[in-house]
Order: C-alpha cells, then sequence, then structure tokens
C-alpha cells in the first residue's frame, strides 16, 4: 500500500511560540555556534524570519512575519539572544557575505546585495544546500507534482536518507579541492560549509559554473551555491518548522545520523 499523505515523519512539526521562548532562552548553545563561526573572516549580518512557513509568530510583528529582518549590531552569536527572546522567530541565518565592518557598511548604505565589489567587501562563504523537495521521489513524485500539492516543505524517509546519502558523496566530491569543510543538518536536508579562505574570493562566475557543475549530480538550491540567495540558517538555532536543531555532523556520523539523532532535538515542552 502506498500512503499518499505525505507531511513530515514522526513528530517533526512547528515549534509553538512557548518551545521557541523557551529554546531561546535556555538552550540554544550559544556558545556552540560561537566556536562554528570563529573561523570565518570579518563580519557578518544575521537574519530572522517570524512566521513565514509556519504562520506562527508574536501577534504584535504580524506585519513583520515574512520577511527577513536583519540583524546588523551582534557581532557575536551570543548579541542575538535578547533579539530572539523579543521575535521569537522560526528560523535564524546568516548572511554568507562577509565585510570588514558591518557598521561601516550599514552607515555608507551598501546594498548588501550588490556588495561584491564594495571596499568593506571581505568575500563570500561558499555552501552547498541539498533539499529534499530537489529529489524524485518513488513515491511523492519531482518538484513539480510536490508544489502542485503545497507540499514543497514535507519531505519522507526516502527523501531524508536519499538527501544524506549525497551530503556525503558531496562532501568527499569537494573534499578532493578543498580542505575545511562542515556538513550541516539543516531540519530538512544538510548543507555543506566550504571554509577555506580561498573559497571565500570566488568570483560570481566561478560559482555560478560550480553550481551547474554539481546541480547535475546533486539535489542542490543552485541559487544558494551561486550566491543569489545569500541566507544560511545559522548552526546551534532552532529549525522551527520541524522542531529540531541545526546541528552540524562529523562525516564520520553521516551515514548513521537521523532526524531524531539527540543533538538535533531540542528540549521542548510537551514532546
Ligand atoms: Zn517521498
Amino acid at each position: 500500500m502506498v500512503r499518499l499523505r505525505y507531511e513530515l515523519p514522526d513528530d517533526l512539526g512547528p515549534a509553538s511560540l512557548e518551545e521557541r521562548r523557551r529554546f531561546y532562552s535556555r538552550f540554544m548553545d550559544y556558545d556552540a555556534a560561537e566556536r562554528w563561526m570563529a573561523p570565518f573572516p570579518g563580519e557578518r549580518v544575521f537574519a530572522l524570519i517570524l512566521g513565514r512557513h509556519s504562520g506562527i509568530y508574536p501577534h504584535r510583528y504580524r506585519s513583520l512575519k515574512n520577511v527577513p529582518l536583519l540583524v546588523e549590531d551582534a557581532r557575536a552569536v551570543r548579541d542575538l539572544r535578547p533579539y530572539l527572546r523579543k521575535y521569537l522567530p522560526e528560523g535564524v541565518y546568516y548572511d554568507r557575505n562577509a565585510y570588514a565592518s558591518v557598521e561601516d557598511a550599514r552607515r555608507r548604505h551598501v546594498d548588501y546585495a550588490h556588495a561584491w565589489r564594495d571596499r568593506g567587501f571581505r568575500g563570500q562563504e561558499l555552501a552547498f544546500d541539498l533539499d529534499p523537495e530537489n529529489l524524485d521521489c518513488p513515491v511523492h513524485g519531482d518538484i513539480e507534482d510536490k508544489m502542485r500539492r503545497h507540499q514543497g516543505l514535507s519531505f519522507c524517509d526516502w527523501e531524508f536518507e536519499e538527501t544524506r546519502r549525497q551530503a556525503a558523496e558531496l562532501h568527499d566530491a569537494l573534499a578532493r579541492e578543498w580542505s575545511h569543510l562542515s556538513v550541516v543538518y539543516s531540519g530538512r536536508g544538510f548543507h555543506v560549509h566550504v571554509l577555506d579562505p580561498e573559497a571565500y574570493r570566488l568570483t560570481k562566475g566561478e560559482r555560478t559554473r560550480m553550481a551547474r557543475r554539481y546541480g547535475q549530480r546533486f539535489a542542490l538550491d543552485e541559487w544558494v551555491t551561486s550566491g543569489e540567495m545569500r541566507l544560511i540558517r545559522l548552526p546551534h538555532s532552532l529549525h522551527g518548522m520541524v522542531s529540531r536543531i541545526v546541528v552540524p555532523v562529523p562525516r564520520g556520523d553521516l551515514e548513521a545520523f537521523s532526524y531524531n539523532d539527540l543533538r538535533a532535538a531540542p528540549v521542548l515542552a510537551g514532546r
């Protein structure tokens, strides 16, 4: 029998505002996030999305629920804490652009989307985003089928395991060219971050060609690799659509990793 009902496996589902509050106040490992970002050059802009996908957001911020709220004055991850406790976002991101000084860029009204030639621009982190919805699932079909059924954010166990297999294969392919890689469980799929200093200096053309080349083999969101989509989830933050923690997964642990791994399971009320 084929189960066409297709939402999310197990207890994956949106976190309530109270669950988000508990997580950001008491359980988020800000120090681990800080350590993960420590080798990055330059300064970052962070971004919060309050309720775009979950429809859950503090009522007083309803006019802001769909747009990324930029946090420009957080120099360290722990500086985000008051913002997270106030806005209780469904997702926490950073912009992969690196700046000599965000304060200087802000004061000069630098357009972050077109900062490539700016004097304060220190490059962009190279990243790959593997999404389960980009896979052709034997049960749920391809991305067009899923979008038609408004299930672009759902995934099944087959899709999760195939995305995980691809993350391992992509990591190993990238390891032939780059030395500092980090695979991160993103809540639904996986991200592969390339942290080599040379990767920050790639041009947009080089990134676009790389996105096309790897996009032929992997279920990639090519816009992330090409640099058009700059926001990426902050490791150790909460993915509010699935109630899982975004966590780095050592390459050796990847084959056995599941979304029910204890490292990704937040302590949430009532779960
Ligand atoms: Zn499926």
